[in-house]
């Protein structure tokens, strides 16, 4: 719908039940206000949508004002019906069969799909919005974390503390290299790295061999071809690293290294 009518018959009724939107409840708008035709198409779904309150469960209208509906509805009706078909069966016909039943077909019916269509409408934007709220909360809590992250990252860096340790590859393993950044007195380490990925079934990981006693566990990993592997984490409290060391390991890792070196890093 751009400059001319309406295109679905549906949008007067969204329109009269004020869930249209933006642009289209915009057009809508403009549209109406130089289209006599559509602006009496927008009248009849007021209509039928103030109908929707006598069909609502809560609501129970007194007999009168259902009369007092009925007897309008009947004489626009009657007003309306073609002078042909007026004029070929007497008035109180029309008025007494004719009319009730096209009251259920022209108002009740289509009043029915309207408040089906809103509800669909409604359970649709409803579930988007939640989708969209969910995917929202998500990327603040990533982002969060990122900042986080990134906060400790520029502290690690700037200490003048921290020591940067090249860690270079073993002949004969996957090819790469990576770089531990650590401050034991801050208790925190970063790994930067780029390795070929690891044979099936099997995990990187990063020791921190400390001057006495036995490699710490400092992450197991996959790498991807071509994708940087980082991360950050909590030194032990009062562990002196005298270098590192990353080992392959039966996929997940292992709590001591039992397999190959792939890169190691002496701290001089
Ligand atoms: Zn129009």
């Amino acid at each position: 719908m751009t400059n001319g009518h309406p295109t679905r018959e549906e949008d007067f009724d969204l329109y009269a039940l004020g869930v249209l939107e933006g642009d289209e409840k915009q057009a809508i708008e403009s549209h109406m206000a130089a289209c006599s035709d559509c602006a009496r198409k927008l009248a009849e779904a007021r209509g039928r949508i103030a109908m929707l309150s006598f069909g609502a469960p809560r609501v129970d209208p007194s007999p009168r004002v259902k009369e007092l509906v009925l007897a309008r509805v009947g004489a626009e009706e009657e007003g309306k019906a073609p002078a042909a078909s007026r004029a070929s069966r007497p008035a109180s016909v029309v008025r007494a069969g004719g009319v009730f039943g096209r009251w259920w077909a022209a108002v009740l019916v289509p009043a029915g799909v309207a408040l089906a269509l809103a509800a669909i409408f409604l359970w649709t934007q409803n579930e988007r919005l939640n989708r969209e709220l969910a995917d929202q909360r998500q990327a603040l809590a990533a982002l969060q974390h990122e900042l986080e992250e990134a906060r400790h990252a520029a502290d690690l860096l700037a200490a003048k503390d921290t020591m940067v340790v090249p860690l270079t590859p073993m002949p004969g393993m996957p090819k790469g290299a990576g770089r531990v950044t650590c401050n034991a007195r801050m208790g925190m380490l970063m790994y930067d790295g780029s390795l070929d990925p690891a044979p099936a079934s099997k995990s990187y990981q990063l020791w921190l061999v400390p001057m006495h006693g036995d490699p710490i566990n400092a992450g197991v990993f996959n790498s991807k071809a071509g994708k940087v592997d980082h991360w950050m984490m909590q030194l032990p409290q009062g562990v002196t690293p005298k270098a590192f060391a990353v080992t392959l390991e039966p996929a997940g890792g292992m709590p001591h290294p039992t397999g190959p070196k792939v890169l190691v890093g002496t701290i001089s």
